[in-house]
């Protein structure tokens, strides 16, 4: 089994139930699950930056942080076979126009609003989806 970090972003929160089901229907399970709002620039933290950091000279940027710190989110530890992969493509294409043409059940065609604002996220790697399951749920063992 596989486990990747599903978010469901701050455009999609109240969709969580219709999303929930969502991955029920796939056959992946919730183990971790945490809803939190992402701080921003001018904190002690700054974790929506910290976050999407690979973006960081994206010109798209700016606009992703603010949004992703304009309100609460859902992040889940997801497990199930492939469930990287599985979860992308429940999701669809990155922009919810593209989604709602070309991947037409799927969850940003569902309740996403554009390019930015596309209801959710999904770890793209083993590597990244252990960094980004770290991020939200940080190992206390470490010794
Ligand atoms: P995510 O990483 O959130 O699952 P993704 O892998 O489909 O999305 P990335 O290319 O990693 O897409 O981009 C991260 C996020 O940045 C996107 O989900 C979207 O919110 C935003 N984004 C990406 N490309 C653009 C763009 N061209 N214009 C505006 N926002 C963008």
């Amino acid at each position: 089994k596989e486990r990747t970090l599903a978010m469901v972003k701050p455009d999609a929160l109240s969709r969580l139930g219709d999303i929930l089901e969502t991955i029920h229907a796939a056959n992946l399970i919730v183990i971790k699950a945490k809803m939190t709002t992402l701080t921003l620039y001018g904190q002690t933290e700054s974790e929506a930056s910290d976050f999407y950091m690979e973006h960081q000279s994206k010109p798209f940027f700016s606009n992703l942080v603010q949004f992703m710190s304009s309100g609460p989110v859902v992040a889940m530890e997801l497990m199930g076979d492939e469930a990287i992969g599985a979860w992308r493509r429940l999701l669809g294409p990155t922009d919810s126009a593209t989604a709602r043409q070309e991947a037409q059940g799927s969850v940003r065609a569902r309740f996403g609003t554009d390019g930015t604002q596309n209801a959710g996220h999904g770890s793209d790697s083993v590597a990244s989806a252990a960094r980004e399951v770290e991020f939200f749920f940080p190992s206390t063992a470490g010794h």
